[in-house]
């Protein structure tokens, strides 16, 4: 192809542009569609005062708002307030890459968990859960893109080979060897050329989404059903009974008997949660459309795909001819605490942008024209954790580990039946309850100095993996701190 685009400067691989400066594109192309009877403080006003619900959800994410749409669907008289601290979607839901993915890479853990009948139960109530998120957008009108046409996760260097065989074999022995299956490098290039693609395997029930017209649609949908929401509202202590707000209202108050948190990394902060997982930020580019370099690489099909790095790269091209490719190299936090470093480092995201062009040098002179970071709630299972606190009456759901697209509406099937007391399909799921706990990260200071030379470590170590070298023995040791402590994170 002659390419008739400006060249780039190659030394700024992000093209000018700077993460943090304005929400995501995914966000403010949702809320540019949006009429303005749906503004914030139209639709849901700050909170000022007492009120008294049934349930009261912290957060309005995607875990926030399935759950009271379910709570809803359930129990259509309930009173059910949401409240957020910025606008719903603010959050991971409006920022992420869209993949919406199943658990049948996780079957190996989910089968040490629980066994194989409840593990392939669990996987299947996901891909269940994946088809009820698609009826549910087509009945409700969402126009979130939704796309199913799969997702392929490849090698993208000698290290990387074959990560997935355990978990593909898994399947085939129980069965479903079809929903989690090997391909070969010539299978791979069907569905994106790339001269650093090995190999790599296929989930057919997975697709992508406009993740943040996503959260916007459960938020129009939850209001137009009753759900009460209080946006810019910040949660600062709940118990079972009582939630207490601020906001440029004043202090507010829900009387509420049931309390959902759906904070995500943002419930690092409170006690029960905070050892449990490291706040992790990943950031997101986004080119210029490029519909004739799509089909150039013949990536014309829709699907995701993500690399095998532990600080994976995954991209998925856009309705409109775009790329948008996230990495997750970024950087742990410090005590729970969500600042800057997760919507702000310009680092993370160059990384982003470099390893968007190493994928596609076809892409050496298209333009970055977006950036945005984000925080994750990476546990030590990589599957999200539910539950209800001691005493009961306060229902979690949290550590998606950066994979909560799919799986936070499958998150809210559990927590609406935990609120209303339920002991059923949901409740009884092996991710529900005391086996779940994800085990305890250090304290800190020794999480975050831990979590900070692991990362530059293991960058250290993929960077050489991908240029064909092998990292030296003591960033490859420290690179395996996890596992050598016991966790399930990290390589070998
Ligand atoms: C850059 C990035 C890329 C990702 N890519 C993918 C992907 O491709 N596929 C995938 O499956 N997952 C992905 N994820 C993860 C996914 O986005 C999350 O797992 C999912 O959005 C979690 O939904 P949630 O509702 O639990 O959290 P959130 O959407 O984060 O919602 C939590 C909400 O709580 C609010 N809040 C925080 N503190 C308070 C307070 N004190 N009071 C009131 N409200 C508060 C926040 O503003 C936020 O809106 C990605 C995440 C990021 C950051």
């Amino acid at each position: 192809m002659v390419d008739s685009r400006r060249p780039r400067d190659p030394a700024d691989p992000l093209d000018g542009v700077r993460p943090g400066g304005r929400r995501s594109w995914w966000l403010r192309e949702a809320l540019a569609a949006e009429p303005p009877s749906l503004a914030a403080d139209v639709a849901a006003p700050p909170l000022a005062g007492e009120e008294r619900a049934d349930v009261a959800i912290l957060g309005g994410g995607y875990t926030g708002l399935w759950t009271a749409i379910r709570l809803r669907e359930l129990e259509p008289a309930l009173r059910i307030v949401v409240i957020e601290s910025d606008i719903c979607g603010g959050g991971a839901s409006g920022r992420n890459g869209g993949f919406v993915t199943g658990w049948w890479d996780e079957l190996p853990g989910l089968v040490a968990l629980a066994g194989d009948a409840e593990a392939v139960r669990t996987a299947e109530a996901l891909d269940t859960t994946i088809a009820a998120m698609r009826a549910f957008l087509e009945a409700n009108g969402i126009d979130a893109w939704w796309t199913e046409t799969g997702f392929v996760s490849v090698s993208a260097s000698p290290a990387q080979d074959d990560v997935w065989r355990e978990a593909t074999d898994e399947c085939e022995r129980l069965g479903h060897g079809d929903r989690w299956r090997p391909l070969t490098r010539e299978e791979v290039a069907g569905y994106a050329r790339s001269p650093v693609f090995r190999a790599g395997a296929f989930m057919p029930v997975a697709g992508t989404v406009q993740p943040a017209a996503l959260a916007r649609g459960l938020r129009r949908v939850a209001l137009e059903r009753g759900v009460v929401i209080h946006e810019r509202t910040l949660v600062e202590g709940f118990e079972a009974g009582r939630v207490t707000t601020t906001s440029a209202e004043g202090a507010g108050t829900v009387l509420a008997d049931q309390v959902v948190v759906a904070l995500n990394a943002w419930a690092a902060r409170w006690q029960p949660f905070g050892r449990r997982f490291v706040t992790w930020s990943s950031y997101v580019v986004l080119t210029e459309p490029i519909p004739d370099v799509l089909a150039e690489i013949g990536w014309t099909g829709g699907e995701g795909i993500a690399d095998s790095r532990f600080t994976l790269h995954y991209g998925r091209p856009t309705p409109d001819g775009r790329i948008a490719l996230g990495g997750g190299g970024g950087r742990a936090g410090f005590g729970g605490r969500i600042g800057r470093a997760f919507s702000s480092d310009v680092g993370s995201a160059r990384r982003a942008a470099e390893g968007l062009r190493r994928w596609f040098p076809e892409l050496a002179n298209v333009r970055i024209e977006d950036a945005w970071g984000g925080p994750i709630d990476i546990d030590d299972s990589h599957r999200p954790w539910f539950g209800t606190l001691p005493g009961g009456g306060v229902h979690f759901g949290l550590g998606y580990s950066g994979n909560g697209v799919s799986a936070a509406a499958l998150g809210g099937r559990v927590l609406a039946s935990l609120a209303l007391g339920r002991d059923d399909e949901w409740t009884s799921l092996p991710l529900v309850g005391e086996p779940a706990t994800p085990r305890a990260f250090p304290p800190e200071p020794f999480r975050y100095v831990g979590a900070r030379a692991f990362r530059e470590a293991i960058g250290i170590r993929e960077r050489a993996e991908e240029a064909g070298r092998t990292a030296n023995p003591v960033i490859r040791e420290i690179s395996r701190l996890p596992r050598r402590f016991g966790y399930h994170l990290g390589p070998e």
